[in-house]
């Protein structure tokens, strides 16, 4: 039996995707009528606000901008941070919405790196590139760090691995080490806000079409997915999938009324024809998923734990919370069982469970 691939055959390598030099600007999708804009921000005391950037403003007028960048991990009294990382690339394969943003914002990079050290307080700032933009990146005036694009290199847990040489522990965050993992779109998204002297909520997108052709475009947060699919004329058909994200680690969603988020980099609509039904076939201990997996979890029998509802057992037995979820094992299954998907369902019920007070 030929396998085809359980998330898209269209897939090209297991390498992220390089933005092409000679790539354009992205088109700007034009804001649905009567769209909210951002709040302007008060005018009294906004200069002194803006030559001063202060963790209070930056809580009340900042919070999630275009790329995700919350500033409340800087409000607890526990906060540790000492070292920021703005992660200049794309967290999916055939995305490149985050080199556009760099490779366009080099200034406001610059310029969002300095108001964060003033707001957050944290002087160690690294720029985590791949090698293809150290040159774009020398600009910004932090230390910059290039790792290869070899998917999934570019997930926080793995940049904690390969590029600072820190393991971080099962079921802890980068976060619990004192490292902030950013969006360098944030970054530069943050720097356009104090040059402007307003908050802009536009953000680069990469949207991939059916047949696997992707192009950026600049939209507004909160427009709906489904304005931007009829402009960038997809038509997403009854039994399409519609996936916020990429190949390997998107969701897909049920309506195409749903908004893009801060933290959206990507929108794909795959045929119906091209969707590889998940299976009921059991676990024939191939090892391809165990082989491919950059945790090293022993994921055929973490699957049969997961498979009937066993989430306890598999986090305390089989490394559940090793996994960086990077989506390799449902892509590499043979018997196509949904492992990603059990793997992400697990974590949130334990998850859900814990926050209702339950005793695991
Ligand atoms: S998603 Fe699968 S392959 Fe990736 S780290 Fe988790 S278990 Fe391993
Ligand atoms: S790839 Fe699928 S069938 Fe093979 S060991 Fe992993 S879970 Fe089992």
């Amino acid at each position: 039996m030929i396998r085809k691939p359980f998330f898209s055959p269209r897939l090209p390598r297991l390498s992220y995707t390089v933005l092409p030099k000679d790539a354009g600007l992205p088109l700007q999708v034009p804001p649905i009528p009567g769209a909210a804009s951002p709040s302007p921000w008060p005018k009294e005391g906004l200069d002194d606000a803006l030559a001063r950037p202060a963790l209070d403003f930056a809580l009340r007028h900042l919070e999630k901008l275009p790329g995700g960048l919350s500033f409340s991990p800087f409000a607890s009294l526990e906060n540790a941070i000492h070292t920021i990382v703005m992660v200049g690339m794309d967290q999916d394969l055939l995305s490149t919405s985050v080199q556009q943003a760099i490779r366009e914002s080099k200034d406001g990079m610059a310029h969002g790196a300095r108001i964060l050290k003033q707001i957050t307080r944290v002087e160690k700032l690294i720029l985590v590139v791949p090698d293809h933009l150290r040159e774009t990146a020398a600009g910004c005036g932090c230390e910059v760090r290039t790792t290869s694009l070899a998917y999934p290199g570019f997930l926080p847990k793995l940049l904690m691995h390969r590029v600072f040489n820190h393991t971080v522990p099962a079921g802890l965050e980068p976060q619990d080490l004192g490292f902030l993992f950013v969006s360098a779109e944030s970054v530069a998204a943050l720097g356009r806000a104090f040059a402007q002297g307003k908050r802009d909520d536009d953000k680069i997108i990469t949207v991939i079409a059916k047949n696997g052709a992707a192009q950026n475009v600049r939209v507004a947060v909160g427009t709906p997915i489904g304005h931007i699919l009829r402009f960038c004329g997809i038509q997403a058909k009854d039994r399409d999938r519609v996936i916020l994200g990429g190949p390997m680690r998107g969701k897909a969603v049920f309506s195409t009324d749903l908004p893009v988020e801060p933290d959206t980099d990507a929108l794909m609509v795959q045929d119906a024809e091209d969707i590889v039904a998940p299976s009921l076939s059991p676990c024939i201990n191939c090892g391809a998923c165990v082989r491919l997996c950059p945790a090293k979890i022993q994921i055929n029998m973490l699957v049969r734990f997961l498979e009937n509802g066993l989430y306890q057992e598999a986090a305390d037995r089989y490394d559940l919370f090793s996994c960086v979820e990077c989506g390799l094992c449902s892509w590499a299954c043979v018997s196509r069982i949904p492992i990603f998907q059990h793997i992400m369902l697990a974590k949130h019920e334990i998850a859900r469970l814990k926050a209702k007070g339950h005793n695991l």
